[in-house]
């Protein structure tokens, strides 16, 4: 089951994510995420894939 690991290109889209968390006022205060944040979750969720 290789899809059990967090690849290194999709851990650094998450640490970008991680990145703008903390510094974003919208993300972490609402349900959900903005624009942002969303696109930042998108671009985590293709690497993942592609791996
Ligand atoms: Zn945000």
């Amino acid at each position: 089951m290789p899809d059990t690991f967090i690849r290194p290109t999709a851990q650094a889209s998450y640490n970008a994510y991680l990145a703008h968390i903390r510094q974003c006022r919208e993300c972490p205060a609402g349900p959900d995420r903005c624009a942002a944040g969303q696109e930042l979750v998108r671009v985590y969720l293709t690497d993942v894939r592609k791996g």
